[in-house]
């Protein structure tokens, strides 16, 4: 691992002195968070959950809690992923006491937590071809139907972020109780932690209310189960051009906004996030249609623009409306200037870019100063 020189230290902490925006990290697990500490961040601006999910282990109930057809099933399921996260929840916290620790509900494209398709279709050829083996070629063809039942032609602009929450509360239900059962024993253990829900995807505020609901209902049951109160914020990812056109509908069922600058951009420039780099846009830019990859640095005029309508229109409407960044773009030196010309405040990195975030938000400061 490396380690910051003691003169760099040293500049660092002149930097925090000049600073105004506050510099999170995005980690998903206590060793991450731990570096982030190390590194200087002042909390987790972002902890995805899904990544908490992809351990090899947890696939097969994932899949369960995915593939079930009926509520008791996955119930079953989520009853099993509940102490999971929870001790998910419970290390993160805990590195991170004193801090906010912003935990994102479940956003993964369906399809990733899948049996591949085409693998499967491999493997029901092959057991037809041997003959003999009806009880397995049956289970596999019943699992190929529901696998292809949920596939999309269009998976990022599909079944995933808050609009799994709305279909399957119970799934959010979940999440929602992991946290506060590891928040309520910490608290009983002297630890001072600040939880903070994230919901991802939101386009309307609708749907923040209604899983704003869910989430506060299993804080409650939790706080009367375990004796003890504890204090948490619920907000959302601002990373679709309605919820920041909306704003100042939204923000009334916000603690906070976030920007995911990495789904705005795709969203507002209708650029794949996964292909665009790949494609067509080393020829814009190489013809100067655009600057910069909009993926690393903030698109200012279009990107940009509906970021500081969000700001101005949630703040108005929300005068108490905590706001940052949590996409590439936290790590970025100019996108991070930006962020503080619109007056967020903070933004959140990768914990290997929270030195440099730290500098950049100083010199932001420092050339801004009016
Ligand atoms: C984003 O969209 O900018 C974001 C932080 O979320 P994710 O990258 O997980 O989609
Ligand atoms: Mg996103």
């Amino acid at each position: 691992d490396p380690e910051l020189s003691e003169e760099f230290k040293e500049l660092l902490g002149w930097a925090d002195e000049i600073r105004t925006l506050k510099v999170l990290a995005n980690a998903d697990n206590p060793r991450d968070a731990q570096k982030a500490r190390d590194f200087g961040a002042q909390g987790i601006g972002l902890c995805r959950t899904e990544h908490m999910f992809m351990d090899p282990a947890r696939i097969p109930i994932v899949q369960d809690m995915i593939l079930a057809q009926t509520l008791p099933e996955r119930e079953e399921a989520l009853a099993k992923l509940l102490p999971m996260q929870e001790e998910d929840f419970y290390g993160i916290l805990k590195v991170m006491a004193g801090f906010p620790v912003t935990i994102r509900l479940l956003d993964p494209p369906l399809h990733e937590f899948l049996p591949n398709v085409e693998e499967l279709v491999v493997d029901i050829t092959k057991l037809k071809m041997k003959g003999d083996h009806e009880e397995e070629l049956y289970e596999k063809e019943a699992l190929l139907r529901k696998v292809r039942a949920l596939s999309e032609m269009n998976p990022m602009l599909g079944h995933r972020g808050c609009r799994l929450g709305i279909t399957f509360p119970e799934i959010y239900a979940m999440q929602a109780r992991a946290i506060f059962q590891a928040s309520a024993h910490l608290v009983k253990e002297g630890y001072e932690i600040y939880p903070e829900v994230m919901i991802p995807l939101v386009i309307h505020v609708k749907e923040l209310a209604k899983l704003r609901k869910v989430t506060e209902e299993a804080a409650q049951a939790v706080m009367a189960e375990q004796g003890v109160t504890f204090s948490y914020t619920i907000g959302t990812m601002i990373e679709v051009p309605r919820a920041a056109l909306t704003a100042d509908e939204v923000a009334t069922a916000a603690d906070f906004f976030s920007f995911g600058t990495n789904d705005l951009t795709q969203t507002t420039l209708g650029f794949s996030r996964d292909d665009a780099e790949g494609k067509f846009l080393p020829a814009y830019l190489e013809q100067n249609i655009l600057e910069n990859n909009p993926f690393a640095v903030l698109d200012r005029n279009g990107v940009g623009k509906l970021m500081k309508m969000g700001v101005k229109l949630g703040r108005e409407a929300n005068p108490d409306l905590k706001v940052g960044i949590c996409g590439e773009h936290g790590g970025d030196p100019s996108s991070i200037e930006f962020c503080h010309q619109i007056g967020l405040n903070y933004v959140s990195c990768s914990p290997f870019r929270v030195p440099i975030a730290r500098l950049a938000a100083a010199q932001a400061a420092v050339i801004n100063k009016d």
